[in-house]
């Protein structure tokens, strides 16, 4: 998959909001400034409903919720985070991941639209993916390796983030999210069921491992 992504091997510098920076810190402003959430859990109504859309741009609120899902999403360790993973119901997400090509992306996004790419362009990949609200399993999932969401930044300025690769993985699933979609519904009843019985194991661990973080983050 590399040889097909000249810019991206070109600048590997971290984009922050699709805009290429020197530097970004690993916990940055908004994991310090924000509060650590519980993650909801499969299962949980918020995370089956379609979020509603945000009006109101450049408020305090929404700052503070962005600020709180990436301090959320930090102490998960996840990739990306939307808004009903920590029981919001507005059409946003953020992501602190680095991509195939070893490029780290950050951001948020609000009210975001995914671009359809025409069945002639699109090419799919299988990957493994796990979700946040579903602690412990990956299972493969078959997804385009290109994205485009088109939305709005916490201020209301447009804003066009593409992704290749495991960053347009991220881009789709946490769309899906505020769609009230999860991976799961992706894979066939056995596979959902394997993996449920999975999470059902392991989660009490992985919730162990996530106060821990927060205690040594002093969240
Ligand atoms: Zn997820």
């Amino acid at each position: 998959m590399t040889g097909r992504l000249e810019d991206s091997s070109q600048d590997r510098r971290v984009r922050v909001q699709g805009r290429p920076v020197d530097s970004c810190p690993e916990d940055g402003p908004e994991v310090e400034r924000g509060a650590v959430h519980r993650i909801t859990v499969v299962g949980e109504d918020v995370l089956r409903r379609r979020c509603q859309e945000v009006t109101a741009f450049g408020t305090p609120e929404l700052s503070r919720l962005v600020d709180d899902m990436f301090a959320t999403n930090r102490v998960a360790r996840g990739a990306g985070l939307a808004a009903n993973q920590i029981g919001v119901d507005l059409q946003v997400f953020v992501w602190d991941i680095t991509d195939d090509w070893g490029v780290r992306h950050v951001g948020h996004i609000v009210n975001p639209v995914l671009d359809e790419i025409p069945a002639e362009h699109r090419r799919l990949v299988d990957e493994s993916e796990g979700c946040l609200s579903v602690p412990g399993p990956y299972r493969v999932v078959s997804r385009p390796d290109r994205a485009v969401v088109r939305g709005r930044d916490m201020d209301g300025a447009p804003l066009v983030i593409e992704g290749l690769g495991y960053f347009a993985r991220c881009l789709q699933h946490e769309t899906d999210h505020l769609h009230g979609r999860l991976y799961l519904d992706r894979l066939t009843r056995r596979e959902r069921q394997a993996a449920l019985r999975e999470m059902a194991e392991a989660k009490d661990e992985v919730f162990a491992r996530r106060a821990e973080r927060a205690a040594r983050l002093g969240k």
